[in-house]
């Protein structure tokens, strides 16, 4: 049994289609400019931008100590723990006999990143989040690998994140 339909008499004519396509993109392009404009789909970005929850977990932040210092001990927790193995980190001793260790270079490449969060999860002293901001503008790729700098000290962070850490928790943790 064939199972091809036959050609109908009105398929033969293809005008009829077009024209009934073009008055339907038509009439949603006048509908969407005027009527609908506030209830359409779409965002003139870069002037309209999305508004994520909070919760959103998007460009990284190192955190800070409450003297501005990085919170970071260089344990290289989140580096082991990245899946895509974006995290570079150059430890140093610190000249603070409390304090073991700290990153003297600490880099993310976020284009390899796929925004797991592990490297939130894996961190025990709090000293990387991930916060609302996902917008990653660049022009080169030297500008996607962001570095102590940007993570912790850029301006939209207006002087860093503070971090307060339950002391009693970090020893717990032999930090
Ligand atoms: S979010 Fe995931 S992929 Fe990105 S740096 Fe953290 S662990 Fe790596
Ligand atoms: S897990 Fe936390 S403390 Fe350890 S290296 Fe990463 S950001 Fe620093």
């Amino acid at each position: 049994m064939s199972l091809v339909r036959r050609q109908q008499a009105k398929d033969k004519w293809y005008l009829p289609g077009i024209f009934k396509g073009m008055g339907l993109t038509f009439g949603k392009m006048v509908k969407n400019l005027t009527v609908g404009r506030k209830r359409m789909p779409t965002l003139n970005y870069p002037e309209e931008k999305y508004e994520y929850s909070p919760r959103f977990k998007g460009n990284h932040v190192l955190t800070v100590k409450q003297d501005g210092s990085l919170r970071c001990t260089a344990c290289m927790l989140c580096a082991t723990n990245c899946p895509a193995e974006c995290i570079r980190i150059v430890a140093a001793e610190h000249e603070d006999p409390t304090v073991e260790k700290y990153p003297i270079s600490y880099e993310i490449d976020i284009l390899r990143c796929v925004f797991c969060g592990f490297c939130e999860e894996a961190c025990p002293v709090d000293a990387i989040r991930m916060g609302p901001e996902w917008q990653t503008p660049g022009v080169n790729g030297s500008e996607f690998v962001y570095d102590i700098r940007h993570l912790a000290y850029r301006p939209q962070l207006k002087g860093g994140i503070v971090s307060v850490v339950d002391e009693t928790e970090r020893h717990k943790a032999g930090i």
